[in-house]
């Protein structure tokens, strides 16, 4: 049988035939796809012909494609459906990728040839992009060690090989101690928690065999058992016990070597920490500018925190505990406090968000602003949770879209964008994207809307605006489509997009009562809003020491035991005890499960600053619909990709850049 994953996988008019492929077929298809674009490279670099971009850059991209189409579909697999097979197949196949992809970065001879391109001298925007592709393309190889000495590669390759296994370790980890941790709960232990979250409780006890109900370590029952349990006891150890995820199984010593590794490899390309390479691509560029920025809001925060914290415990005394607030009890009494403020809580909203009626809000918001449109279509894509969408712009195809929302065993938690097939086009002609988000919403039982928290539905909100970023890419080639760009800027659309599910438009419209099928009241609607930087005090707190110890632990020496400088440190400027950080370095999967934002954790609340701001410029028109400044959002940012600098990109839609006081005032500190 011909393995399908070497034939057509997709088009512009389907998605991969995933029901066909099977993992015994992926490291066929992997190994096949490597050596094809070997000889594809050496064929390219044992050419006689002056090197051009049509002879050289075109045929070495080209040469990748399949082998990340393959890749994207794999590791998809990995992300939402792991299993003891696939884990296997990626432990045997990640030494060999990523060797692979080294070699490439370290092929002299391909190097020489891209350098003697010229570049391209019109100002055409096919020129414009072909200058951008061999900038990038320079600056990979050196990044990647192509001016090391010979010994200085090979070390350069061992220590890219044993990262890339460090971080699949401590992504395994903690999905071990998830699975290995469950609490049956008993009949009064229930009794203050809302009806949504005793149903999951329910659910899990039956998936387990037993009667009554269980918990587990996943966030979408943590979270809510930690705001309604009026068991102070039981709250403290579901938190430590979810706070010390990963920790049992050893990722303290997968974070130092991890750490130790990382400041090797930028001291061998001649930087002076980690952070200073990784940010030599961003738009902060320096670990002191970083530092200063977040620094600049902690200080604001923690006076914030000082009144929050004066409220809790005031909440507390009442319930005639003495002391003071503890973690474990923060979300139960920032709850009580939300209801005697606001005058209403999280299970009174729950109700009125409903998943499907919010891709709907979804799609009404993309048509008001971009002409598009969301149609489901009737394709099977890897899970039968999945729902597929074909995007339409002025009734045109331009992407299919595939939504995986809900929780399962085997599922990386979190929620996250990527894609089948990125955008680009050949000769003139679209090949449209085929984009996918992942979340981890409680599945609803049999003949019961999915309900989602406040939280959660902008949390898909947050995910499509990184798809719309893919789908309405125009670009010419894959390698600058959509969210390649810096991870400072790539949260941009993501979070500019948020903004529409808090407006008052899109809540009104779209958000009835599951069963009663009435619209929000007017009162609840404003209390919503109105609640909006409620807490804000602590989401900033808990964000900022986890981005605070991500630039300090790469921009300084390494240290031996990382986790008791986290406690030291985060101590010593400050904070209180009664927040932990959003991310314990054990579970920091963000900064360590791969180094996809290792130095950079400060990027959401750097693009927050843009995304306030560019929220601003709707609201300054008066009209968040405002097509005139959403064509000129899509035609500067959505569009452009990575074809230039997000500076330039910014400031094209803006005319100058935010400033960090836009934090301080929108998050209300
Ligand atoms: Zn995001």
């Amino acid at each position: 049988m011909i393995n399908p994953l070497l034939k057509e996988l997709s088009n512009n008019n389907r998605i991969p035939p995933f029901d066909i492929i099977k993992n015994s077929q992926f490291k066929e298809a992997v190994i096949f796809s490597i050596n094809k674009q070997i000889s594809t490279i050496e064929k390219i670099c044992s050419a006689r012909s002056k090197p051009t971009f049509r002879n050289t850059i075109i045929p070495f991209l080209n040469s990748g494609n399949k082998l990340t189409e393959i890749l994207s579909i794999f590791f998809s697999f990995c992300s939402t459906d792991l299993t003891k097979e696939r884990e296997s197949i990626r432990k045997e196949l990640l030494p060999t990728i990523s060797e692979h992809y080294s070699s490439i970065y370290q092929n002299e001879k391909l190097f020489d040839r891209i350098n003697k391109i010229p570049e391209f001298k019109k100002n055409t925007e096919l020129g414009i992009e072909q200058n951008r592709v061999l900038h990038l393309l320079k600056r990979d190889f050196i990044r990647s060690g192509i001016d090391l000495k010979i010994e200085d590669k090979t070390e350069y390759r061992k220590i890219i090989k044993k990262l890339s296994i460090l971080g699949v370790n401590f992504s395994q980890n903690i999905i071990k101690d998830e699975k290995d941790w469950i609490y049956f709960l008993k009949k009064k232990d229930i009794a203050s928690l809302p009806k949504f979250l005793v149903n999951d409780l329910k659910f899990l006890a039956k998936s387990n065999g037993k009667k009554g109900y269980a918990i587990n370590l996943k966030e979408a029952l943590i979270l809510p058992f930690l705001k309604f349990s009026d068991n102070r006891k039981l709250r403290k150890k579901v938190l430590k016990s979810w706070k010390s995820r990963g920790l049992k199984s050893g990722n303290s010593e997968i974070i130092k070597k991890t750490i130790i590794l990382r400041q090797k490899l930028a001291l061998l390309l001649g930087y002076k920490s980690f952070s200073n390479y990784r940010l030599e691509t961003e738009m902060a560029k320096e670990p002191e500018t970083v530092r200063n920025f977040l620094l600049d809001i902690w200080d604001p925060t923690k006076k914030k925190v000082k009144n929050e914290i004066s409220e809790l415990n005031r909440l507390l005394h009442i319930d005639g505990y003495l002391g003071k607030i503890k973690p474990w009890d923060w979300r139960y009494y920032a709850e009580k406090k939300r209801e005697e403020q606001f005058n209403f809580n999280e299970d009174d909203v729950k109700s009125y968000f409903q998943l499907d009626k919010l891709i709907e809000a979804i799609s009404y918001s993309c048509n008001r602003l971009f002409n598009l449109k969301l149609n489901k279509v009737d394709m099977n894509a890897y899970h039968k949770d999945c729902k597929v969408f074909e995007v339409l712009k002025h009734n045109q195809r331009i992407g299919l879209f595939i939504g995986d929302y809900y929780a399962r065993e085997g599922k990386r938690s979190g929620a996250w964008c990527s894609t089948f097939k990125s955008q680009s086009k050949v000769n003139g002609k679209r090949l449209n994207p085929i984009v996918l988000n992942v979340c981890n919403f409680s599945k609803p039982q049999k003949g019961m809307p999915c309900l989602l928290t406040f939280d959660e539905a902008k949390t898909l909100f947050h995910e499509f605006g990184h798809a719309l970023h893919q789908l309405l890419s125009d670009v010419n080639f894959e390698m600058l489509s959509g969210t390649s760009v810096s991870r400072d800027f790539v949260e941009l659309p993501s979070q500019w997009f948020e903004h529409w599910l808090e407006s008052k438009e899109i809540l009104k419209k779209f958000t009835s009562h599951y069963k009663t099928k009435k619209n929000i009241s007017s009162k609840l609607l404003k209390n919503v809003i109105s609640s909006r930087t409620f807490n804000s005090g602590f989401d900033t707190t808990e964000y900022l020491a986890s981005a605070i110890m991500d630039i300090k632990l790469h921009s300084e020496k390494p240290i031996s035991n990382p986790i008791k400088l986290e406690k030291k440190y985060l101590n010593k400027i400050g904070l209180t005890k009664a927040i932990y950080p959003r991310h314990n370095l054990a579970q920091f999967q963000h900064i360590f499960s791969g180094g996809g934002y290792a130095s950079a954790y400060y990027s959401y609340m750097w693009s927050e600053m843009m995304d306030e701001d560019a929220y601003s410029a709707f609201k300054e028109t008066g009209d968040i619909f405002d097509k005139k400044t959403a064509k000129s959002f899509e035609k500067n940012i959505l569009s452009k990709g990575g074809t230039k600098e997000p500076e330039i990109l910014y400031k094209a839609f803006r005319k100058k850049l935010p400033d960090p006081q836009i934090l301080i005032k929108s998050r209300n500190l």
